[in-house]
């Protein structure tokens, strides 16, 4: 029986297996694809307190090597469900003390026609992943918060000629990359608009965008980027977790769930503000809880 297992290997199931490795428990992280979660695809983070710049790759190995040296022991095995006591996984059933959910959020897909057929074919959710594909090509980004104004800053730099599309006119994201991509003269706003249709045929040729005076203009594009936020990965869950209408897991005081021995940390709780800097908090009192609780339990 393990003392810890903790689902999700991003930032928010780092921390936590840190703090929980450093306090001699015995920890199994399980994650379905790969280490780093989101903030691995990140260009540049430039917000972590006492850090001025890193990359996302870069923080995640870092944290990843981190926690290896402690000796906690990392699967990739998709979970399926969680009980009191119990992991079950697409490969195997693993008892444990207590479990920390921490499985983050996905891209969130805009949902127009043939969304899935492009995939790979011109679109894509990840500008730092497929940027690369788009020298000197004409790209649109979707979307108005941080990650589409940093998408767009990051393509700038590769692409000939950037469309910043996004359905306001004011923006989520913060001014400070609003105002350096105005400056900015190969990256176009166009603003007040939806992505309305994608035209092509093996691959994406252009787009159709419908401003919300009812005009429609054509752009010819080769690459296509949506980067319009994050839905939570916590189907797995749902079953027996309470989660709110968006699909985020219900905690009332941001640590414990409903099921006592059954924590929650990072982005895929409910919260204000989801950050690296949060979900890396959350892991460590994720933790820290989890095995003050397990110690009244089960004893040091
Ligand atoms: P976000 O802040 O939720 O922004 C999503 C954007 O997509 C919004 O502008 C929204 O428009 C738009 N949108 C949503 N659904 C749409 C649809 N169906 N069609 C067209 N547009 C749609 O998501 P995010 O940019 O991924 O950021 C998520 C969190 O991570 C934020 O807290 C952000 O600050 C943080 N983040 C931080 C950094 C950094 O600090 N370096 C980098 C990236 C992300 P409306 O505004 O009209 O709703």
């Amino acid at each position: 029986m393990y003392d810890l297992i903790i689902v999700g290997c991003g930032p928010a199931g780092m921390s936590a297996a840190l703090y929980a490795g450093r306090a001699n428990k015995s920890v199994l992280i399980l994650d379905g694809k790969s280490y780093g979660g989101q903030i691995i695809n990140a260009s540049l983070v430039e917000n972590y307190p006492g850090i001025d710049n890193i990359s996302g790759f870069d923080f995640a190995t870092n944290l990843f090597n981190q926690i290896k040296k402690l000796g906690i022991e990392i699967k990739f095995e998709r979970v399926i469900q969680v009980k009191r006591n119990e992991v079950i996984t697409d490969n195997n059933n693993y008892s444990t003390k207590s479990i920390i959910l921490a499985t983050g959020c996905s891209y969130r897909k805009i949902g127009i026609k043939d969304e899935d057929k492009y995939l790979g074919k011109g679109l894509s959710y990840c500008a730092t992943c497929d940027g690369n594909f788009y020298r000197d090509k004409v790209v649109a980004v979707i979307g108005g918060g941080n990650t589409a104004l940093e998408d767009a800053i990051y393509l700038s730099n590769i692409a000939k000629c950037v469309y910043l599309i996004h359905r306001r006119d004011i923006f989520r994201g913060e001014d400070k990359y609003l105002e350096y991509i105005k400056s900015l003269s190969n990256v176009e706003l166009i603003l007040n608009s939806q992505l309305l249709e994608i035209i092509g045929n093996d691959v994406i040729t252009g787009i159709k965008v419908k401003n919300n005076d009812g005009s429609i203009k054509l752009l010819d594009i080769d690459g296509l980027f949506i980067a319009i936020g994050q839905v939570p990965n916590s189907q797995c869950f749902s079953k027996n977790i309470e989660i709110d209408k968006d699909g985020y897991i219900i905690s009332s005081d941001g640590v414990h769930t409903n099921i006592d021995g059954i924590y929650v940390a990072g982005d895929v709780r409910v919260k204000d503000l989801r950050q690296l800097t949060t979900a890396i908090s959350d892991g460590a009192i994720s933790a820290t809880v989890a095995i003050k609780e397990m110690e009244d339990i089960y004893g040091k």
